[in-house]
Parts: C-alpha cells; structure tokens; sequence
C-alpha cells in the first residue's frame, strides 16, 4: 500500500473528458498549465527543467476514480470491437488509475510561491492531480527501432470542419480558438461505438470558457455555435 499526494495540478482548456485527444502531441494548440502546489511550489525545484523541451507528467485519471476496471478493454483505435489487454493497451480505466504523458514544455514560470509549467499539446483534462514530473531524455526515451503494436500508426485526422457565420465571429475575439476546435474536430472525437457514417447527429464539448456545439454529416464535421459558459481563471 502507497500514498501519494498529488505535488500539482493541470489548468487545461479540457473542461470535459469528451472531446480530449487520445494522446499528447495530436493538437499542438491545447494548452495547459501545470501548477505546483505547496509545500513543492518552489522555483529550486525545477531549476535546470527550462532546458528540456518535453517532460514526462504522471497524474491521476481524477474523473475514473471509483469506476471499475475490467482485464480486457476495447481500444478506440480497433473500432471498439476487439478486446485487449488493459495493461496493452492506454486505456483510463486500469487498476492503478495513473497516466502517463510527454508533453512539450513551452515556458517554466517562477516567483516568489509560484512555479508554473506551461504546456503544449496536451490530452489532460482541467484540474487532474499531478503525480509527478521528469524531463524527457530523447537519448533514452526516443527510441527509433520501437513497433507500435495496434496503434502503429498515428490516428487519421481526416475529417472536414466548417464554421457558420455566428461560430466564427465567437472565434476571432480569441487566439487560436478557431485553431484549436479545428484541430480536435478533425480527429474525430467520437466514441468508437457512434456507428460513424450515420445520418447528421449533434455534439459538444466544453473547452475553455465555450460550450462548442457542431453536428456530423457523414464525414463534415459543421460548427453551428460556440457559447460562453462563464470564467474559470486561470492563474
Ligand atoms: N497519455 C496518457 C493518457 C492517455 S488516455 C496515458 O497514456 O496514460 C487519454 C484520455 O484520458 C483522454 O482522451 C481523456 O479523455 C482522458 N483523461 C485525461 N485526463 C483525465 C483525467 N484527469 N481523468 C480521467 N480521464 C482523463
């Protein structure tokens, strides 16, 4: 038996599961900021960190505890229909509900009480607890021979995404913001049971302080509207 406590926490535009991509890297534009917590909110702590483009953040699946976990799951990647392994497979729901993911660090914050880890191209969701933090050493951790099993190949990203009128002018008040939806939208992130393909149906997701609303149409992907759900501030 182990206890750990969490030594920070994700500030992430990801206010829901849905919608957050499977993992790190796949939409360079999600942004989050991981803050140190005290008593580890310390600038000594991670001097020396800014040097390091990526790092491994460990955390907590916060929003599976309590669910229960089962020997075999079904990978979205396989369509849903084939069970592997847990341990084969990344999937949130595992005995230990710890994740694990290398995310490019874009700029380290410190002051006096405050160390804030800017992150880029992240799949965490807002307010998951952080385990633990490393810098990622591409002499050990990039390993170019590696076979990649089930998910060898990166997800297609091949869907088309059109704005009305009204989602757009939402985006230009906000940098990135049209970027960012684009980006998610592309890759589809629908459970793997939606039967794809099937007539229009409607979707959202909240991501930062919107509540995005877009409907599919076969392979279309249509941004209808892009509402202000209240502020949550970011420090
Ligand atoms: N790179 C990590 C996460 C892969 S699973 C790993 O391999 O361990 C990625 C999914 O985790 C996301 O799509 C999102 O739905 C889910 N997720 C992210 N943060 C979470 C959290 N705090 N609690 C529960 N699920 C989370």
């Amino acid at each position: 038996m182990f206890t750990f406590e969490k030594i920070g926490i994700i500030h992430s535009c990801f206010r829901e599961k849905f919608g957050i991509p499977r993992q790190p890297g796949l939409v360079p534009e999600a942004r989050a900021i991981l803050e140190l917590l005290p008593p580890y909110n310390r600038p000594e702590a991670v001097r020396g960190l800014e040097d390091f483009s990526h790092i491994w953040v460990s955390f907590v699946f916060h929003a599976c505890l309590g669910d229960e976990w089962k020997p075999t799951v079904r990978p979205p990647r396989l369509g849903g229909n084939r069970r592997l392994g847990v341990f084969a497979t990344r999937s949130t729901h595992r005995p230990n509900p710890i994740g694990l993911s290398a995310i490019e660090l874009e700029k380290v914050e410190v002051g006096p009480g405050k160390v804030l880890l800017h992150l880029k191209g992240v799949d965490l969701l807002d307010g998951t607890p952080v385990l633990d933090i490393k810098p990622y050493l591409p002499y050990s951790d990039c390993i170019s021979a590696a076979t990649g099993g089930f998910a060898a190949e990166a997800p297609a990203t091949s869907l088309e995404v059109r704005f009305s009128q009204d989602a757009l002018d939402c985006c230009a008040a906000v940098p990135q913001l049209e970027a960012l939806i684009r980006r998610i939208l592309s890759q589809d992130p629908r459970p793997a049971y939606y039967g794809k393909g099937n007539g229009k149906r409607d979707f959202g997701m909240k991501l930062l302080d919107y509540d995005v609303q877009w409907e599919m149409n076969g392979d279309v992907v249509l941004v209808n509207a892009i509402i202000p759900i209240g502020e949550k501030s970011i420090p």
